[in-house]
């Protein structure tokens, strides 16, 4: 058993943990007040080559595993979030399903500039009417003699805005129920396709959310991913996948609140002593310490599990589960440390409370995992 990184691994994070603290932490704080994600950023992220960390090296990307993707979410959520989730939903919400289900000519159409940056990824399941119940979606595609016809919507698309490149899940077949739906490849300025709306959110909040309307937007046949009637099966592996990301985020979250924390613990003062000194709050530093490497061994056990050709989606489940609510404890500690002064913007732990929430939400909230993990006890 080894719970190291090898050392290309460990060179590798050593650089984009280095890369996260001086460019992506230093406009956090801005971007967040901003609610965006700026252009330049999203370039610099690209010349780390953090797009194309899993696409092959014959498509132009790294071609490493789940376990170093994982841990450039990691790396670059400690420092910012938002744009932690900007390279988990590239990457295992659209590369992956391009990468798994793709045809050759999919995958050479589309993952080189998914590599190189200069093509984002998103995906779109979600539906005002379609969230933990995948399949009641109604987002419709039809085969007409001209190609795929998509008409509907969907909502809290991340990367809405930044992506040109698009996994869409649609309702090819009503009649068929689990087999009724499909995945399609779609460019985001083909015709007929339009963003909505954007959402003003809580927390990463530099993460654009987007809902997306199609009006007859027309596809050629071969835009079609996978096998006709595979989508939900197809929907349901790129979450299976995608879980280990957002557990990663979240474990890369509940670090900044311990390093502040901390920080802040040993520096201030009160009854003539570093509050740091008193037991009540070194508990709750003791908590989120714990709770951090608890998490750590879930997130990288599930990440091997994948890497490995092991059936992942327990493993997923929980660590997802586990790190983002652990991730919403440390980030309650962290504000409980700084006192009233972690309730206001001056400090960047009220941010991390923001953030940690969304964890327990996204691809699958914590009442999803629980299903997903009894299923397999019961
Ligand atoms: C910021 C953000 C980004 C997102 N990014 C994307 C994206 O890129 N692409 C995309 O397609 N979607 C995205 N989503 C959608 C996200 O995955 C869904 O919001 C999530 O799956 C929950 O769906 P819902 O919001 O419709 O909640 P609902 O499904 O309506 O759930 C409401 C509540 O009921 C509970 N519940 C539902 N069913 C059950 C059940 N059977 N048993 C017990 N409890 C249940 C839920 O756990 C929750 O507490 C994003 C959402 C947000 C907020």
């Amino acid at each position: 058993m080894d719970f190291e990184f090898d050392d290309d691994l460990r060179m590798l994070q050593e650089q984009v943990g280095d890369f996260a603290i001086k460019v992506v932490a230093q406009g956090a704080e801005a971007r967040d007040h901003a609610a965006e994600m700026p252009q330049q950023l999203i370039q610099q992220l690209a010349d780390m080559g953090l797009f194309g960390i899993s696409i092959p090296e014959s498509y132009g990307g790294a071609g490493l595993g789940c376990d170093a993707s994982t841990m450039v979410v990691e790396e670059i959520s400690k420092a910012c979030a938002g744009t932690g989730v900007l390279i988990s939903a590239h990457t295992s919400l659209c590369v992956y399903p391009i990468m798994a289900f793709g045809t050759e000519a999919q995958k050479k159409k589309y993952l080189p500039g998914m590599a190189s940056g200069e093509t984002i990824g998103c995906l779109s399941l979600t539906e005002p009417g379609s969230g933990s119940d995948v399949g009641a979606a109604t987002c419709r595609a039809e085969l007409k003699s001209d190609g795929w016809h998509i008409n509907g919507s969907k909502i809290f698309v991340t990367n809405g805005k930044e992506a040109g490149v698009m996994v869409l899940l649609a309702v090819t077949d009503p009649d068929e129920k689990k087999h009724g739906m499909s995945a399609f490849i779609i460019e985001t300025n083909t015709p007929g396709v339009r963003i909505g709306k954007f959402e003003k959110k809580l927390g990463i909040r530099c993460s654009s959310t987007a809902e997306f309307v199609f009006e007859d937007c027309v596809l050629s046949e071969d835009a079609l991913l996978g096998e006709r009637g595979q989508g939900l099966r197809i929907a349901l592996s790129i979450l299976d996948g995608g879980r280990i990301g957002i557990a990663a985020q979240a474990l890369g979250i509940a670090q900044a609140c311990l390093y502040e924390a901390t920080k802040y613990a040993n520096t201030r003062e009160q009854f003539g002593r570093p509050i740091g000194t008193f037991q009540a709050i070194q508990n709750k530093l003791a908590d989120i310490a714990v709770g951090i490497e608890a998490a750590r061994a879930l997130v990288y056990r599930a990440a091997w599990y994948k890497d490995n050709d092991r059936d992942y989606v327990q493993a997923g489940a929980m660590a997802k589960l586990f790190a983002s609510e652990m991730c919403s404890k440390a980030a309650n500690h962290a504000v409980q440390v700084f006192g009233g002064y972690g309730y206001c913007q001056d400090y960047p732990v009220e941010r991390f409370l923001r953030d940690a929430k969304i964890t327990e939400l996204y691809e699958g909230t914590s009442e999803i995992h629980r299903i997903v993990i009894a299923r397999s006890l019961v």
